[in-house]
């Protein structure tokens, strides 16, 4: 038996002794994550300061200070979330007890990307615990230290058989594939996101993919140009453009193109001095594999701002291009960099119709101080999330679902929507062994009469509220007693 088949069936085991479902037993773990998060701060962002060169301060705000939030909104909402849901009833049922049970589905196996590592690894964790099952964890591997960091911290704080740290890479990863899990959570690139789909198709796995892509960013010429760009900067420059949602490229008119260079321009050094390579704010690239990629995107651009680098230490300067051609290298991906093309566009249409020709992006952002632009790009687009006059902050609304659509990706997740994805949604009807005469117009022999009264219950519409309710339950008595009486039987 490999490591990996070793360390599911451990965590199965774990699972079946059913420790993983009581309210108080996931509180409990909810609780711990949360200590890990207020204790270990230091090595948490040392090693990220290691593979991404983050701040001190930049780990807590980017990555564990929306987990902490995720815990405490999970631990204060679970009895909510987890409580038997009544749903809306028809004619026939009632009388009946009709609910949706959420209930936990069983090992859910979470493979994390190393942009935001912890955020993107701990962050379904964090739902999967909450709805009541086993997880194995797959941090990246390309984060080496917080991978590290990650397998040293977890088994301190959470039950080590219940929610097991694997680390390693793409063997590994493949490994883990080839067992069976009830559900896999998947963080990355689409290519693998497709070995993920295949890989779960196997066993009948259902997947949440959270993908990337290139999310556009429009900019009307009627709005504040130099506060669009100075939160366009933000969205794009923070952790060295490795952001999922990050604004890919920008589409304006020609018009106001080198305004927009300039405000781009300004808030870079705003933000990160004239030398941002030693501004403790500015990240490096991951690795040399991809500072090679990003690099090999500049060769048919021009460089309005930025351009320096340094590949022994993975630096990328906060970068501009101008006038980018659809054809360009840089547009045939998502940079997933610190590059920020501009391209132009001669109006809103066309914006609209460059969005559309691409593959659904997983946010998409519009810049504009009149609502019909907002309005129209809202409704003749589709992306994950969409954001007006800002970037990024929707991540941190756990009262929306995160995810993408088509190539950027499906499911979703936070708040309450990480423990309905992470649950099964169970509908229940519970029926009394009384009134069975109503139930005649479903056996045989089947009349049209019977037919009709089925047609009636069926299709009747009722929305009468609680005493109305009552109030019907009563007629419903005495009809199912007449139609008993009268005419089934
Ligand atoms: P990565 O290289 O860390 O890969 C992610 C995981 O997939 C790792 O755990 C790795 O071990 C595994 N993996 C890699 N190749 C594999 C293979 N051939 N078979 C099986 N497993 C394999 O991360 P990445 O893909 O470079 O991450 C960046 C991408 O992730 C970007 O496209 C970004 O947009 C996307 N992303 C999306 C979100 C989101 O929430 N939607 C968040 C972060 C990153």
């Amino acid at each position: 038996m490999s490591r990996e088949q070793l360390a599911v069936a451990r965590t199965r085991r774990a699972f079946q002794t059913g420790r993983s479902k009581p309210l108080e037993y996931r509180i409990h773990q909810l609780k711990k994550l949360q200590q890990l998060f207020t204790e270990r701060q230091k090595e948490i962002s040392e090693a990220l300061k290691k593979d991404l060169n983050k701040s001190e301060v930049g780990t807590e705000l980017y990555e564990t200070l929306g987990l902490e939030g995720e815990i405490s909104l999970a631990i204060r909402k679970l009895k909510e979330w987890a409580a038997p849901r009544p749903v809306e009833k028809n004619l026939l049922t009632l009388s009946d007890t009709v609910y949706i049970q959420p209930e936990p589905l069983g090992v859910v196996l979470i493979i994390g990307a190393w942009n935001y590592p912890w955020a993107v690894t701990i962050q379904p964790l964090i739902g999967a615990i909450a709805a009541g099952n086993a997880a194995v964890i797959k941090p990246s591997e390309v984060c080496v230290h917080t991978a590290k960091v990650m397998e040293d911290l977890l088994p301190l704080y959470i039950d080590k058989e219940l929610y097991t740290v694997v680390t390693g890479g793409v063997t590994e990863t493949q490994e883990l594939l080839r067992q069976r899990f009830d559900h896999i959570f998947y963080t990355g690139n689409c290519m693998v996101g497709k070995v993920i789909m295949e890989a779960a198709a196997k066993h009948l796995t259902p997947v949440t993919l959270e993908l990337g892509g290139k999310s556009p960013c429009y900019i009307d010429k009627n709005c504040d140009i130099s506060i669009a760009c100075r939160r366009i900067a933000w969205g794009k420059y923070t952790n060295c453009g490795q952001t999922c949602i990050a604004p890919d490229y920008i589409l304006c008119e020609p018009s106001i193109q080198d305004q927009v260079i300039q405000e781009v321009n300004k808030s870079i050094k705003e933000f990160y001095t004239d030398d941002p390579k030693t501004c403790s704010d500015y990240g490096r690239i991951i690795n040399q594999r991809h500072f090679k990629r990003i690099m090999a995107m500049l060769d048919d651009s021009t460089v309005a701002v930025g351009g320096d680098n340094d590949e022994s230490d993975c630096y990328i300067a906060p970068t501009v291009l101008r006038d980018v051609k659809p054809e360009a290298k840089v547009m045939q991906e998502e940079i997933f960099g610190p590059l920020l093309p501009i391209l132009s566009v001669s109006d809103l249409d066309e914006a609209i119709k460059f969005i559309n020709n691409g593959e659904k992006p997983l946010a998409l952002y519009v810049f504009s101080s009149d609502n019909k632009v907002i309005k129209r790009m809202t409704d003749e687009t589709s992306s994950g999330g969409l954001l007006a006059n800002d970037c990024l902050v929707h991540f941190s609304v756990s009262t929306l679902p995160f995810g993408g659509v088509g190539n950027s990706g499906m499911g979703c997740y936070h708040g309450k929507f990480s423990f309905d994805q992470l649950s099964h949604l169970r509908g229940c009807l519970v029926k009394q062994l009384k009134m069975e005469g109503v139930n005649s117009m479903r056996y045989p022999p089947h009349t049209l009469k019977k037919l009709g009264w089925a047609r009636f219950f069926l299709l009747k519409h009722v929305d009468l509220g609680w005493m109305g309710r009552m109030a019907l339950l009563a007629v419903f008595a005495v009809v199912a007693a007449v139609v008993l009486q009268s005419y089934l039987l």
